[in-house]
Formats: C-alpha cells, structure tokens, sequence
C-alpha cells in the first residue's frame, strides 16, 4: 500500500448512505470506540450477530495508542473478518474529536472515512472556519464529516468542560451552510465519561432537552443529528467493578429508554465508548479476584470480548435500534 491510502481500498464505507437510511429507518448507527484487539472484534463480531452497520471510531490519542499504521491494517482486518462471519455489514472508520485540520487530513490520508472536526470551545465564526477547512479536504475525497455545536460536560480522551452549554437551535442552521458538514453533534444533556452527572444516590438523572432536538430537526429537517457521551453506565458493571476490588462512585448515565427515544428521531449517531471501558473491566476485575493465579491474557480478555460481544447486541437491538438493518 502506498503511503496515502483511501478507505475504499480498505473495504470501508463512509456515513453518507448509513445516515441516510437511519433517518428513513428512525434509528441510529451505533458508534463504538476501541483502542485493542478484542474490542475490535467484540465490536465486528457483535454488529456482524445482530446485522447492524458500525461506525468505528477512535480519538487521535487512541489512534496514537494504537499506531496509525497497524490501526489502517486492523481496519482493514475488521471489514474481511465481518465478511468471512458472513455479513459485509457496512463499516466506517471515523476520528473522534479531531482538534486540528492536520490531524483530520492526515486521517483521511490513512484510511479513515468520516472525521469529526470538534471546533465547539471555539466561538462560532473560529469554529465553521476551521470545520470548513476539513470538510473541504475530506469532500474532494469522499469523506464524510462530523461538526459540533454547543459544548457538552464531562471528561473524555480530548475533551474535558465542566460545564455542558446546551446548543442554540438558531445557530445550527448557519452553520451548517457556511461549513457543509454531513452531521452534527449537538449538546442536548448527554455527557462524557462514566462520571456524568453530580446526582447522588437514588436522585433522577435530568432528562435530555427533547425541546432542543425538535426545535433543530425542525429548522433542518432530515439533517443526521449525533449524540455524544450517550453511554447509559450500565449499573450491573459499575457494581462488578464494585464488588470486585474497584472504586466507582457515583458513575451514572443516561437511561436506555431516553436514547432509545432520541434514535427514534433526528438523531442518527449515537457514540458509546464508556459502556465498552466498563463491560471489559468489570469482567476482567472478577476473573482476576476469583483466580488470582491466572496470567493467560486470554483468560481474562477473551471473556471480556465476550462480554462486549452480549453488550453490543443488546444495545443494537434495544437502544439504537439498528440491528437487522444491515
Ligand atoms: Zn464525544
């Protein structure tokens, strides 16, 4: 392969088509974040099991993790042990939270096929500009590209705002023509990490701002919307981690009924990443607890594997809604 490689000669899709067919479907295509191995083909085997489209997806500080070379070859990897599973689902590889056109750019040189260009703590002229620059770039290739509008709280790989700032529905249509992305993230009340809401125990999570997302779908009808840090922080690994030796307090999300109802809509993407980081560790805490002598890796990372595998499906058939779609 040549130094510039494009994602069709990886067997990845972009979004363009995934989208289209999730707002005519009302679901979403999940996208998942890995940074291993067994992620990634708890991630395949789980949408390959449940025929959904996958949007793979990873921050740059997990590209880096992972070495963007072996990540082009692990991609490609995904896609022929999907078919070899019997299902060409459809696949894209996409950047999380790109901060810069470079890092977008050298992306798209490598095989990704969607990039998300996160300008969003940058006031709104600095922040179509810069998505204008990428979208340009990623356009003339065929990429698909994810902006944002409107800042959400938490912690993730790139990003950390203690505060959420919900976004302006009378803005999203502005920005939209001035930088032609193909999606948009948008603050609602999802947010990153495990760690998303200063609730205490049995106190309700506040629920997303419905109001908002209808008030933008209906400014910019059919326009794909994405949810970030929609992970529900699934309780039963939070008291694993617990029961087994960890320190998880106060970890809550969004309730599944609440997403399921946002794929029902505009929302066309819904990102988990902190659901996948749960569902290994609480496996992997357990197996070390109950067998302290085990030191196998395959021991313990091929349960978490399987753990991931259950996850996906579940979430798939029950919260986006995508499964049988592909
Ligand atoms: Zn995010």
């Amino acid at each position: 392969m040549s130094s510039t490689t494009h994602y069709s000669d990886l067997g990845l899709v972009n979004t363009r088509d995934m989208f289209k067919n999730a707002m005519e479907g009302r679901y979403a295509v999940p996208a998942y974040n890995f940074n291993n191995m067994e992620q990634l083909q708890g991630i395949i085997i789980g949408c390959v099991e449940s025929r959904s489209p996958v949007i793979l997806q990873v921050s740059g500080s997990a590209r880096k993790y992972a070495n963007q070379t072996f990540l082009k070859y692990m991609a490609r990897g995904a896609v022929e042990m999907a078919s070899e599973l019997g299902a060409d689902i459809p696949i894209a590889l996409h950047l999380d939270h790109g901060d810069s056109f470079e890092l977008a750019q050298s992306c798209i040189d490598s095989g990704f096929s969607s990039v998300m260009l996160d300008g969003s703590h940058h006031p709104f002229k600095e922040n179509a500009q810069l998505t204008r620059q990428v979208v340009e770039y990623a356009h003339a290739r065929d990429v698909t590209v994810e902006g944002e509008l409107g800042v959400l709280a938490g912690i993730e790989d790139e990003v950390s705002h203690d505060v959420s700032h919900f976004t302006q529905p009378e803005e999203v249509k502005d920005f939209l023509e001035k930088t032609g992305v193909d999606s948009l993230a948008i603050s609602i009340g999802t947010s990153h990490g495990a760690y998303k809401f200063k609730v205490k125990p049995g106190e309700e999570v506040p629920p997303l701002r419905f109001d908002i997302l209808d008030e933008i779908a209906k400014k910019t009808p059919g326009f794909p919307i994405v949810l970030h840090g929609a992970s529900t922080v699934v309780p039963e690994y939070v008291a694993m981690i617990n029961r087994y030796g960890g320190k998880m307090e106060n970890a809550v999300g969004n309730p599944e009924d609440q997403l399921r109802k946002a794929a029902g809509s505009a929302v066309c993407k819904i990102n988990i990443d902190s659901d996948g980081r749960l569902a290994v560790t609480a496996v992997i805490r357990k197996i070390f607890a109950e067998n302290p002598s085990e030191f196998d890796p395959r021991k313990y990372l091929g349960p978490a594997r399987e753990e991931l595998i259950k996850m996906v499906i579940h979430k798939n058939e029950n919260v986006l809604g995508s499964a049988g779609k592909a």
